[in-house]
């Protein structure tokens, strides 16, 4: 923005403020100048003339311009008033010349000059007209006939003119050029304001949110934070926090009970540029008052892709944890509190299958009840094996075992169940096959994966088990030709209680948790588990086993 002290500075919008309003005296004094050189010059080479001649009167007029120049403050009065003093110039150039020698036109040129500077367009036009009646129409008069003359007093207008064109085009460009440099710092202006409201709106939202949120710089300081994630800090490092990734504090594993090592940190593992997901973690020693976060990191990069710090999420899930801790001890009770009974209950009806005397339709419901009986004690058994171990390793109790036997009594154990289905189930494996793990967890594994194909296997289908080895590892393969498990489900087929919406839609009978266990099971022998689906066209679920434990 320009100030009233900006002399010379382009004021848009205001007509006479075209050029920058230079002093008149500093003009005129110019003019002043060289018009006595000029004259001074002649007379030293020679030239005589009168005061009442041209060049006399002229110069008489000159002063006279000086001294008004000199005294009247411009500043205070209408700048429009100051054209006065460049016509009257003009109009001495044009008095001078009436002379037989002529005085010299070439001192138009400062009038022209300042003119054009000053008043743009309009001083140019002034400039032009000026010439014409205060120079050359009374040349014309005074010279005719001379043709030297006449031509020189007619090509004056057009110099003069031309002289201030010039100029007012330069200042005109001058003045465009300060204008849009004006517009940029207004817009410069603008957007650093919409840039500082738009971070008081984010830090307010960042204050707000009720995650906590924290923002690591490139060697793990920390560069920002907001007002939830300080409380959090509190919590887990009562003496203060060095704002820097990776401090040890009251912060403890998912089991609330091992405490971190600085490797394990989210704030380090991020730092170090790893990025992860619902890492679980509690903060605080005391039992009351501490919280459970699940924690998310996320890279930042340079423009250049290198590391240029991290953004973490700590979200409070501690509601979220109790609730599983006591429904995993609900379950856990209410498993153990059925087990008792049902197990008594599948003992007596194996006593009453034995009995000779009951009819066949008795025997045949004796069966129906015996399977659902077995039924609830696997569910019941999974239940408490889920509960029970809350997130620690499977324990497994190895020893030297058949894996061939084991697979054998799996298929045959799903026949009856595959047979009352109508889906055909085949076995191929070696005859024996000796490894060290625990035939028991690894009956349940078979056991599930054969009992799902079956379940998951439409009438007229086709389960297929298979059981290999080669020289470092066992593989049993169940492959079948039933409904088959789409892409995102089968991201999610070994968590706890999941159940496809297909599977739950066709009210198979299931809880969602074998898959979960296998899993389990297959890793804690180190082994892995695998699944290959199409919707519609069946699956192969693939387990292999080290052969070396
Ligand atoms: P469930 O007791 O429900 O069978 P699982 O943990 O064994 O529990 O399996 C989880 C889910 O995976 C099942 O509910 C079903 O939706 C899907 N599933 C498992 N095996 C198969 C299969 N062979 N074919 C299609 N879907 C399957």
């Amino acid at each position: 923005m320009t100030t009233p002290g900006d002399r010379g500075v382009a004021r848009p919008g205001a007509w006479w403020r075209l050029g920058p309003f230079v002093e008149p005296a500093t003009f005129q004094v110019a003019f002043t100048i060289f018009y006595a050189l000029d004259a001074g010059f002649r007379v030293l080479f020679g030239y005589r003339f009168g005061l009442l001649s041209g060049p006399g009167l002229g110069a008489v007029a000159a002063g006279v311009l000086l001294v008004v120049a000199l005294v009247v403050p411009w500043e205070r009065l209408d700048p429009r008033l100051s054209l006065v003093l460049p016509v009257a110039d003009i109009a001495v150039v044009g008095v001078t010349r009436l002379s037989p020698e002529g005085g010299n036109g070439m001192l138009l040129v400062f009038p022209a000059l300042w003119l054009g500077r000053t008043w743009g367009r309009i001083g140019v036009w002034t400039t032009g007209v000026a010439t014409l009646l205060l120079v050359t129409v009374p040349a014309l008069l005074y010279s005719a006939p001379d043709p030297i003359l006449m031509g020189r007093a007619v090509f004056f207008p057009l110099v003069a003119g031309a002289a201030a064109l010039v100029i007012a085009d330069g200042m005109e460009r001058v003045r465009l050029g300060r204008a849009e440099a004006e517009r940029q710092r207004d817009r410069l202006a603008e957007a650093l304001e919409t840039i500082d409201h738009q971070q008081r709106v984010s830090q307010a939202i960042f204050d707000t949110t009720d995650v906590g949120l924290i923002l690591l710089g490139r060697s793990g300081e920390y560069a920002g934070m907001n007002r939830r994630h300080r409380e959090f800090l509190e919590l887990a490092f009562p003496e203060g926090h060095r704002g820097r990734a990776g401090q040890l504090g009251n912060v403890f594993a998912a089991d609330a009970r091992t405490p971190l090592e600085m490797e394990d940190m989210p704030s380090y593992r991020a730092s170090q540029g790893e990025e992860f997901d619902d890492v679980r973690m509690w903060v605080g020693d005391d039992p009351a008052e501490r919280r459970a976060l699940s924690v998310s990191a996320r890279t930042v990069r340079a423009e250049d892709g290198s590391f240029a710090g991290a953004a973490l999420a700590y979200h409070d899930v501690t509601d979220f944890m109790r609730a599983l801790r006591v429904k995993d001890e609900f379950v856990a009770l209410v498993s153990h509190e059925l087990r008792t009974p049902l197990t008594s209950i599948v003992g007596y009806v194996q006593i009453l299958e034995e009995d000779e005397t009951l009819t066949p339709r008795a025997q045949d419901q004796l069966q129906v009840v015996h399977r659902n009986a077995e039924r609830l004690r696997r569910l019941i058994a999974d239940l408490l094996d889920t509960a029970q171990r809350d997130g620690r390793p499977m324990p497994i109790n190895r020893t030297t075992a058949d894996l061939a036997a084991i697979v054998v009594e799996s298929v045959e154990a799903a026949r009856p169940a595959a047979d009352r289905a109508g889906v055909g189930l085949t076995l191929s494996a070696p005859d024996r096959l000796s490894l060290g793990l625990d035939p028991q967890r690894i009956a349940q594994v078979v056991d599930n994966l054969v009992s799902n194909a079956v379940k998951y296997t439409e009438d007229g289908g086709h389960v297929a088990v298979r059981l290999s080895v080669d020289a470092d590892r066992a593989e049993i393969e169940v492959t079948d030709t039933g409904i088959g498990i789409s892409a995102p489900d089968r991201e999610r087929l070994f968590t706890r209680f999941f159940r496809t919406a297909d599977a739950a839609s066709r009210a198979v009978a299931g809880a969602g948790l074998g898959l979960s266990i296998t899993k389990d099971i297959v890793e804690s022998h180190g082994g892995r588990i695998e699944v290959e689906s199409e919707p519609g066209r069946g699956s192969v679920f693939r387990v292999r086993l080290p052969l070396q434990a």
